[in-house]
């Protein structure tokens, strides 16, 4: 069973994220502060950690991100609610697998966490897609245009992890919605579209996604 820690001092944000997690069938136990977190993360040894950037006292997220990546690489997601956090994430090697802001969906984290571990169960595929000066590099959530980090939203990444592992593929937006977001993830398939826009600005003309009329899209 996926076990899950959540470290976050905010009781309403915790308790939302518990709920979302008890749904998927996951177990999840709850930390205050960073002592304790990290704490449980080491007795609980589970299978995804949850933490928030800015905990009370001594220790924030970013100290006990550092702590327990000394003895573990357990997959952890931050969530954070400034942009200079988000720079320090993307700008040093913090070990995250992942990171939210806030606000953000409770589903759309789960949807995440889906997506971390679903990678952690395919080591074996490669990870990394270079495409001249565009770098992409599933495993690290990183992606690089010339040399430079690009930020992207969650769902950004959900819907570029889904055309990197199917490269080559032609895929319908429904398609890509049942595997970016989930087969249960209920919105329109145009939504699809808006982010693919969005992939294409950011990521720049390198990026070989071809829009096939009345079918979808294909990488590569
Ligand atoms: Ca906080």
């Amino acid at each position: 069973m996926t076990a899950i820690v959540v470290v976050e001092d905010e009781p309403d944000i915790g308790d939302l994220l518990a709920l979302y997690c008890r749904r998927e069938g996951w177990t999840v136990h709850l930390s205050t502060d960073g002592p304790t977190g990290l704490e449980a993360i080491r007795a609980r040894e589970p299978d995804f950690v949850i933490l928030d950037v800015g905990l009370p006292g001594e220790m924030n997220g970013f100290d006990v991100c550092r702590e327990l990546r000394q003895t573990s690489d357990v997959p952890v997601l931050f969530l954070t609610a400034r942009d200079d956090e988000v720079d320090r994430i993307l700008g040093l090697e913090m070990g995250a697998d992942d990171y939210v802001t806030k606000p953000f969906s409770p589903r759309e984290i789960v949807a995440r966490i889906k997506a971390v571990l679903r990678r952690g169960r395919a080591e074996s595929a490669p990870t990394r897609r270079v495409f001249g000066p565009l770098v992409i590099d599933l495993q690290r959530l990183e992606a690089t245009l010339d040399g430079r980090a690009v930020a992207l939203a969650s769902q950004e990444w959900a819907l570029l992890e889904a055309l990197v592992e199917h490269q080559g593929m032609a895929l319908s937006r429904q398609q890509l919605l049942d595997i970016a977001w989930g087969a249960d993830w209920i919105g329109d398939p145009r939504t699809v579209d808006v982010h693919v826009r969005q992939l294409r600005r950011k990521l720049g003309p390198d990026l070989p996604l071809a829009t096939l009329r009345g079918v979808g899209y294909r990488l590569g």
